[in-house]
């Protein structure tokens, strides 16, 4: 196993990183890091990737040829750190110089862990200010998560990415002081928080929900951003502090709505 950096430039971010996911788990290798920025030429992500040594070189073979990408380039991290980043800048001679740094460590979540695991924490914390400033027009970025994140980080960075939103949400709008039961507490915070974003019902411990922009039938569901919505939404709210949320059925799987189980 041996570790491997490449950095590519193409025209839009749109997708990049998932179709260059595809390829790297193709060649049998897995991403570590990775760092997707928009420049004037293009946008330019570098990844960090690990996997067997004897497929790297067609791996590096498949990237470069990727119709996407418009220019590659790569280099073996065996070094410290330190000198990877110097081999690269030195490295990136044809294209405008982007100094190349040791890929972020991402920030440890102010949560739990399990909140947070699997999810790009880095970006979805870069994101929520976005959020909060263009809230409740808020699926544009939503979708953008979607793109920018590795698909195995994908559902774990929506549902961080909820849960803060709904946290932030309950604490401007809804921060009463006495605790609630669940069903009361669906009623009078997750209704109409979720009524701002969505065409919403409330049945027993069900919130079913219509035309879900995340939830595109034959797309992947984004039903996750709600999950963590609704649990960071009620968390606070709740005598038991424990909130669950599913999703049972989705509107992307071809059911008419979206519908969420909360327990606690
Ligand atoms: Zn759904």
């Amino acid at each position: 196993m041996a570790e491997l950096e490449v950095r590519v430039v193409s025209e839009r971010r749109e997708g990049l990183l998932v179709e260059l996911g595809r390829v790297v788990t193709e060649y049998g290798h897995v991403l570590v890091r990775q760092r997707l920025v928009q420049e004037a030429h293009g946008a330019c992500l570098t990844l960090v990737l690990r996997g067997p040594d004897d497929r790297q070189l067609a791996l590096e073979e498949a990237l470069g040829t990727h119709p996407r990408v418009l220019s590659f380039e790569s280099t073996r991290p065996q070094f410290a750190v330190e000198e990877v980043a110097t081999a690269t800048a030195s490295v990136a001679s044809v294209l405008p110089s982007v100094p190349a740094r040791p890929a972020q460590v991402a920030q440890p979540p102010a949560e739990p862990v399990p909140v947070a695991a699997g999810a790009d924490v880095a970006r979805v914390e870069r994101m929520l200010p976005s959020l909060a400033k263009d809230y409740p027009r808020i699926f544009p970025w939503l979708i953008n998560l979607e793109y920018a994140v590795a698909d195995e980080a994908r559902d774990a960075s929506l549902y961080l990415a909820g849960r803060r939103t709904g946290a932030w949400v309950y604490k401007r709008d809804f921060s009463l002081g006495a605790k609630l039961g669940l069903s009361e507490a669906l009623r009078r915070i997750a209704m109409p928080a979720m009524r701002t974003l969505v065409t919403v019902e409330h049945h027993d411990h069900q919130l079913h929900v219509r035309g879900c922009p995340l939830c595109q039938p034959g797309g992947a569901s984004g039903g996750r951003f709600f999950c963590g919505f609704i649990e960071g939404l009620l968390v606070e709210s709740v005598e038991s502090k424990a909130i669950f949320v599913r999703e049972t059925s989705c509107h992307s799987s071809g059911a008419p709505m979206c519908v969420f189980d909360i327990s606690h």
